[in-house]
């Protein structure tokens, strides 16, 4: 079976593991050799941004950590083990940025991908590369090789006669530094006019048997990955059903801020308020089916709802889901 799933950070990588799972496949590392499956997994790269002359992808990397066994299980980002004497030293220069986290075992990660995008590799084969020591056992494809960074337009945090009423602000500086509590007016995809999708995950999609939208933060990491240029066109000619799975759960996000995300846009921190934000197909939208909770329920015109359990509290648990998600798709887990 092919399958391709979208994903964010942390709920997205999570989610690759019960994919797997229910695949028969081990959880974490690579699949053994021989097996029928492929999944493909479209990442996000929105969250990206430069810090100290160094290249950071936070999605990409949780994938890469979570599936090949080197993730912080409590943090659910960052290096197992991970120590912070490079951050302390920085931070005795007084060099900026410092509400960034960056651990030193996760530093290697960043200085050997910067020093291959210097050399002129793009980003989907940089990560490929990267690949080889984790062996996540599914295809990490970034969704595009272009830069395409989220932006977060908020009030200026300066006044004065010359200071514009307004500014835009990076996503991580947004989240990690004000810790989402900036009331945000709107979202922008710098670099995403000129953005391609990248040609090999056009290609998964349209040869997929199923395709799954993580339960990954609907506004910054599906958002942006959808509205890169090609993507609305590989989903909607795909043959494959298109089946999601709802992050929020009795009316708030399981971790982190997604509301906050939610709320910018308009949209109502409900699963069925992102059922009908994605859309159902069956009206020019995204979604086949929408999964939601046990204690939830959603009308989601053009798309089939199913409520079942989505709590990804262990492996079996989510795999659980996924195999739910195949179950509404259609295909058959043999
Ligand atoms: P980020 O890039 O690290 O923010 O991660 P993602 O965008 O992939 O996922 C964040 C989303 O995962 C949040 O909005 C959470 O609501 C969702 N999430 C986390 N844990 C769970 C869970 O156990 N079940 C469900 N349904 N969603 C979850
Ligand atoms: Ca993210």
């Amino acid at each position: 079976m092919r399958v391709v799933v979208l994903v964010g950070g942390v709920g997205g990588a999570r989610f690759l593991l019960g994919v797997k799972a229910a695949l028969g496949l081990p959880a974490v590392g690579a699949a053994p050799p021989g097996s029928p499956h492929e999944i493909t997994a479209v990442v996000n790269v929105g969250d990206d941004i430069w810090l100290h002359g160094l290249r950071i992808c936070p999605d990409l990397d949780t994938c890469l950590y979570t599936l090949g066994g080197g993730i912080d299980p409590e943090r659910g980002w960052g290096r197992a083990g991970e120590t912070w004497a490079v951050r302390d030293e920085l931070a005795a220069y007084g060099a900026d940025p410092t509400w960034f986290g960056l651990g030193d075992r996760d530093i290697a990660t960043h200085l050997v991908r910067t020093r291959m995008l210097r050399a002129g590799y793009p980003l989907s084969q940089v990560t490929e590369a990267l690949c080889h020591r984790w062996q996540p056992g599914v295809r990490l494809l970034p969704v595009t090789d272009d830069r395409v960074e989220t932006h977060v337009v908020v009030d200026n945090p300066e006044s004065g006669p010359d200071a514009p009423p307004q500014v835009a602000i990076h996503f991580q500086e947004w989240w990690v530094r004000h810790q989402a509590t900036l009331p945000a007016y709107r979202f922008a995809s710098v670099g995403a006019d000129e953005a391609a999708v990248l040609p090999e995950v056009g290609e998964a999609i349209e040869s997929a048997d199923v395709v799954l939208v993580a339960p990954s933060n609907p506004v910054v990491s599906i958002g942006t990955l959808i509205r890169v240029p090609g993507m609305a066109q590989a989903l909607v000619a795909t043959k494959a059903k298109i089946v999601g799975l709802s992050p929020i759960i009795g009316g708030r996000p399981l971790r982190g801020m997604a509301d906050a995300c939610l709320s910018a846009i308009g949209v109502d921190s409900t699963a069925e308020a992102v059922g009908r934000h994605y859309g159902g197909r069956g009206e020019g939208g995204l979604l086949d089916g929408w999964l939601v909770h046990t204690t939830d329920s959603a009308d989601v015109p053009g798309a089939q709802v199913r409520a079942v359990p989505l709590l990804m509290t262990d492996v079996a648990a989510t795999a659980e889901m996924a195999t739910r998600a195949f179950e509404l798709a259609g295909v058959g887990v043999g």
